[in-house]
């Protein structure tokens, strides 16, 4: 429990400095449960994951500490859409319309009714999956269709290197979009970039080392 104060001073420290529209999602991704545990007793309670399999040990190791808002934010792989829809109330990388499809399907089977935001990619970056804004627009009818989805939001990262003068103006595209479909939640920024895609309109800010130290 010794990195419980400095983390629990952090999450007192940023939720001090976001605007009220942006909720901080704790990334904990990387970190033992032991660690979510000392933010839950600073009064957090949403929390991202990004791995399924670390992510339910986690959730087991917390199972005494009542139900906490799990949201997924890795790359969501078909096999495991059905764990993850049994484990997390909310995801944020729905991000292609067959991924929306299955998603959809087996939530129906489960009785399950997730919110899901769609990650959406406006810069060109290898390393991520996303929309394109075309591809969003030309999927909208479809993915509106997709009950028992709650599609709320878009979700974005800004390619690693771009400068935060160019990053400012990627997030308020993505809040531009969102606005465009009628969707009111935007999860924008991580520890570095953050500031940017909270004056842009972020909803949620998925800060993970800025809150619990660099992960091992
Ligand atoms: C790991 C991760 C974060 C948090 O990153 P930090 O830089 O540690 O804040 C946010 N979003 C996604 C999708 C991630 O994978």
């Amino acid at each position: 429990m010794t990195a419980a104060p400095g983390a629990a001073d952090r999450l007192r420290h940023l939720q001090a400095q976001l605007p009220p529209a942006a909720r901080l999602l704790a990334v904990s991704k990387g970190h033992p449960a032991e660690a979510v545990r000392a933010l839950v007793a600073a009064g957090q309670r949403s929390f991202g994951e990004s791995r399924l399999q670390e992510a339910s040990l986690k959730q087991e190791a917390l199972a005494d500490v009542g139900p906490l808002d799990w949201h997924f934010i890795g790359h969501l792989q078909a096999n495991k859409v059905r764990p993850v829809l049994q484990r997390f109330g909310t995801i944020h990388s729905i991000d292609s319309l067959p991924l929306a499809e299955r998603t959809a399907r087996i939530a129906a089977e489960e009785g399950l009714a997730p919110q899901v935001l769609l990650q959406v990619k406006l810069r060109d970056d290898p390393t991520k999956g996303g929309f394109s804004r075309e591809g969003l627009l030309e999927a909208w009818p479809q993915l509106q269709r997709l009950t028992p989805l709650r599609i709320t939001g878009l979700m974005t990262m800004a390619p690693v290197g771009l400068g935060a003068a160019e990053r400012e103006p990627l997030f308020a595209e993505c809040a531009g979009l969102a606005r465009d479909l009628g969707l009111s939640e935007l999860s924008m920024g991580m520890s570095g970039d953050w500031p940017e895609a909270a004056r842009a309109g972020s909803t949620w800010v998925r800060i993970g080392s800025a809150l619990f130290g660099s992960r091992t």
